[in-house]
């Protein structure tokens, strides 16, 4: 996995698990690198021996430029998180996946019961997190995607890069302060923070007062796993997600495109849950 900072970083953790489950010979290792070095250190992975990597902050769109193909949700979102290195006739290609798409979907569907179909969804956040959740609600036939974030411009830039994927629904880019805000937060039926407001800190994106009991309140951030949106959203009567379970989903789809094998799922979201409490107490 490649990123910076990439400290850190839980997904050695997971993968190694994974592997060692599947009794395969791999290593899964985070590696700094800062942008200068990206397009050389890329050139040195394109070997038989290895399998792919990971992509994080501040990589994931510039490390298009390195790759000989995108596929899927990838060239939608405009981002890659799980690069594949392949061998066709040709020889080895690099090919970019986003499988953050994948993480959040089961996440919805496996830890929360249900899908984005003709839900009113307010997503907090215009980075990388949200646009993957934008491309799902989108794809998956939302009534509304309201996009709150604290630089507008952003959401709106979001909201223009996915017009072909929008079908029927209802979009809008608005700030994260204000009234109107609070207007979308007492009508919404799901709410996602992908904001970074909260990470090992109990700051809040918004004042969650409004939110309607019964609506689905789901956080990216999983470190804490128990944000303190998600404890206050749980008392005034909301249903909760956090963010660990999109973590370890998304990186069993990248383990399953890099080997062919099913996911060891249990085994990676206990090793995900180790690795954060180690984390805690340090
Ligand atoms: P990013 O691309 O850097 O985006 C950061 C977002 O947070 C932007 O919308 C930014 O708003 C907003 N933000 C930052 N500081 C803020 C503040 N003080 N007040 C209000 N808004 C603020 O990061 P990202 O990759 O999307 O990640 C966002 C969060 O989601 C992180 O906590 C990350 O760990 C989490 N995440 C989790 C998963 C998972 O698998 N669970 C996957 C992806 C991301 P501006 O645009 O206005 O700066």
């Amino acid at each position: 996995m490649i990123g910076s900072p990439i400290s850190h970083s839980i997904s050695p953790a997971i993968q190694n698990a994974a592997f060692a489950a599947c009794g395969l010979d791999a290593h899964y290792a985070a590696v700094e690198v800062a942008p200068p070095t990206l397009g050389d250190w890329v050139r040195q992975m394109r070997t038989p021996d290895t399998l792919g990597f990971n992509v994080t902050l501040p990589h994931k769109i510039t490390i298009r430029a390195y790759l000989d193909r995108i596929e899927g949700d990838a060239v939608q979102a405009g981002a890659v998180n799980t690069v594949i290195v392949e061998s066709s006739g040709e020889g080895l290609r690099l090919v970019g996946a986003n499988t953050d798409t994948v993480g959040f979907r089961r996440l919805l569907q496996e830890d929360g019961g249900q899908t984005f179909a003709n839900q009113r969804v307010l997503l907090l956040g215009a980075g990388g997190g949200a646009r993957a959740v934008a491309l799902v609600a989108l794809q998956d036939g939302a009534a509304s995607l309201w996009v709150a974030n604290r630089h507008p411009n952003r959401g709106e830039e979001l909201l223009s890069d996915l017009t072909g994927v929008r079908r029927a629904t209802h979009t809008a880019a608005l700030s994260l302060e204000g009234s109107e805000v609070q207007h979308r937060l007492a009508e919404a039926t799901i709410v996602v923070n992908a904001t970074s407001v909260g990470l090992a800190s109990d700051a809040m994106p918004v004042d969650l007062t409004d939110v309607p009991p019964g609506c689905l309140v789901v956080d990216l951030i999983y470190n804490p796993e128990q944000t303190a949106f998600l404890r206050t959203a749980a008392q005034l009567g909301a249903r909760t997600l956090g963010g660990l379970g999109m973590l370890v989903y998304q990186a069993a789809a990248a383990f399953e495109r890099w080997t062919n094998m099913e996911a060891p799922i249990g085994v990676m979201r206990s090793a995900a849950q180790l690795a954060l409490a180690e984390r805690a107490q340090h």
